[in-house]
């Protein structure tokens, strides 16, 4: 059984999205502000986003990466911690 990623602090740190050859410049930029709101709020809220530009494997694809250049989730701690067995998790599903 395949338990569902947490939307945690600590899972969007360990998040190696932010690494990821996929993930254009640009999007980190636009990213940045909602990061930045996100961990000066509380878990509470964050639990209750449904869009993230992070942590993609718990919240939904991104709106912003669009071409597959490599993935990251394959030497990430929470792919491991969750038993996770995709990758692309940033893309939209097929
Ligand atoms: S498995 Fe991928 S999407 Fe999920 S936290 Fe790790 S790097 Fe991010
Ligand atoms: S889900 Fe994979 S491909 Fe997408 S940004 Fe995260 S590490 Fe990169």
């Amino acid at each position: 059984m395949v338990t569902k990623v947490e939307k945690t602090k600590k899972n969007l740190i360990q998040c190696r999205c932010k690494l990821c050859p996929s993930y254009p410049l640009g999007c980190l930029i636009k990213a940045g502000p909602q990061m930045a709101k996100v961990f000066l709020a509380s878990e509470k809220k964050l639990e209750k986003e449904s869009h993230m530009e992070s942590l993609f494997c718990a919240f939904e694809a991104s709106s912003c990466i669009k071409e597959k250049k490599g993935c990251k989730c394959p030497s990430c701690s929470v792919h491991k911690k969750y038993d996770l067995d995709q990758t692309f998790y940033c893309l939209e599903k097929d």
